[in-house]
């Protein structure tokens, strides 16, 4: 069954002309001083405590005997961490809605999987979302009318900005690769476009590559946004000679983007990615500009703490392990410190484009990508992608870890010498203090995505 159609209705669009109406303003904020930067962190933050004390029972008992009035941004260190099981815990105490319940939001995530046609906004305004998340466990989050129109705004205002509508010519076609289900975020967030006359098609993820290929030639998309795994893909298609199209923007989200996926694009298309991370927790986090030095923080909306192991905050890339994410936007259910396992690596420079929103310089793997071993050995997912993801063959792969070592299914595009990957990643694995890694290649068809969400899992934990 085609899923093509489906995000259309008189209320989506209404929820389009919202955006497009919003646009501007966010696209003004991109010119700020960062003292008017400080400020609106400032004053939001104020707003969100004010509301969450309000109305979030939950928050309410964690937040007592703090002076909202007089809280700034350093206060937030005094204040508890929240986790993905605190949300799955109290969300019916978390939430500033009370028609708003697990149950009933559950009960609305299960409808729209069995019928894909049912309505996807809960209780008029809502969208509900499930994720599956790199660690497996299952969250539910939700984004009211406004938090939705914010969301899209910080997405696509760098874009309005390099690539103004007017200096558009000819037909113009947008291909959303996202996830097939609209319980996920990304179809919803990513099937926007800042320019009113581009059209917008939604091909799943997870159509069968030799479908997808077929459908995008047919098409003829002028830009491309998806899944990092999905867009790496269609460019190594591209290179082959299979995909035959000429996008001019392409942007890719949800995943960490690999240097050989940039690579890929260019060499297809010319194009250099414009990349982007976040999460549906608190949104877009990092968006990329046209000048292509690293991505845009969201900071007039998020405030991002970054953290050791320990929580203690540090700027040292070999110490970080995860964000703290307090969203100055999110009204629904309110994120204050939220913790966010990627490992995010800040720029030191201000970005050449003249925006003082500072800079994300790359996006790790997620921090639990990580395989543990026996022994508490720590094996970082690049002891996998440096051999698999370097090798001109291979097209595709996905690690799942076993008690010894991992089973790795490889996509190739001509000769990979199997006992070679096999000895090299075990010699590596050997040096990180493994005593007998044991590591098993197969060479497969195509690799298993997500079926909720059609992402890739790349790496897969024992
Ligand atoms: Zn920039």
């Amino acid at each position: 069954m085609s899923h093509r159609f489906r995000l259309s209705g008189e209320k989506r669009q209404r929820h389009l002309d919202a955006i497009a109406k919003r646009l501007p303003e966010h696209l003004a904020r991109l010119s700020w001083s960062a003292e008017t930067l400080k400020q609106e962190r400032q004053e939001k933050l104020r707003s969100l405590l004010r509301h969450a004390v309000e109305k979030s029972p939950w928050h309410t008992e964690r937040l007592t005997g703090i002076e909202i009035e007089t809280f700034t941004e350093a206060d937030l260190t005094s204040l508890p961490i929240m986790t993905k099981a605190d949300v799955m815990e109290n969300w019916d105490q978390i939430v500033t809605d009370n028609r708003l319940t697990l149950e009933g939001a559950n009960n609305h995530i299960t409808r729209k999987l069995r019928d894909p046609d049912a309505p996807y906004y809960y209780l008029d305004d809502y969208e509900i979302f499930a994720t599956g998340g790199s660690t497996g466990s299952r969250g539910v989050f939700i984004w009211g009318w406004e938090e939705f129109i914010e969301i899209a705004c910080s997405t696509f205002r760098y874009q309005m900005r390099d690539e103004p509508t007017e200096t558009l010519t000819g037909d113009r076609l947008l291909a959303v690769v996202e996830a097939g289900e609209t319980v996920h975020g990304s179809p919803f967030v990513f099937s926007v476009s800042p320019d009113p006359d581009t059209r917008v098609d939604w091909f799943p993820a997870s159509t069968p590559m030799k479908e997808l290929i077929a459908q995008l030639n047919a098409a003829q998309p002028t830009q491309i946004n998806g899944f990092s795994s999905a867009v790496q893909e269609l460019a190594i298609e591209a290179v082959a000679g299979n995909l035959k199209i000429s996008p001019h923007r392409v942007t890719s989200n949800s995943e960490p983007l690999l240097p050989e996926a940039r690579a890929a694009a260019k060499k297809a298309w010319g194009v250099d990615i414009n990349n982007m991370w976040g999460c549906v927790e608190v949104g877009l986090i990092g968006v990329e500009c046209d000048a292509h030095q690293g991505m845009h923080m969201t900071d007039d909306m998020v405030i991002c703490e970054f953290v050791d192991h320990d929580n203690q905050p540090t700027d040292d890339p070999d110490k970080i392990d995860k964000i703290l994410a307090t969203s100055l936007f999110g009204t629904s259910l309110p994120m204050i410190r939220y913790e966010v396992s990627d490992i995010a690596i800040t720029g030191k420079e201000l970005c050449s484009c003249g925006s003082v929103f500072p800079l994300i310089e790359e996006v790790r793997g997620r921090a639990d990508d990580a395989f543990i071993y026996d022994g508490d050995i720590k094996i970082h997912p690049l002891v996998f992608r440096t051999p698999l993801g370097q090798h001109p063959h291979i097209e595709e792969y996905q690690i799942q870890q076993t008690k010894t070592g991992a089973v790795i299914s490889v996509v190739c595009a001509g000769i990979v010498d199997q006992m070679l990957l096999k000895s090299d990643i075990e010699t590596a694995l050997i040096a990180l203090g493994m005593s007998a890694p044991e590591i098993i290649v197969n060479f497969v068809e195509a690799v298993q995505r997500h079926k909720e969400t059609g992402k890739l899992r790349r790496f897969i934990p024992v």
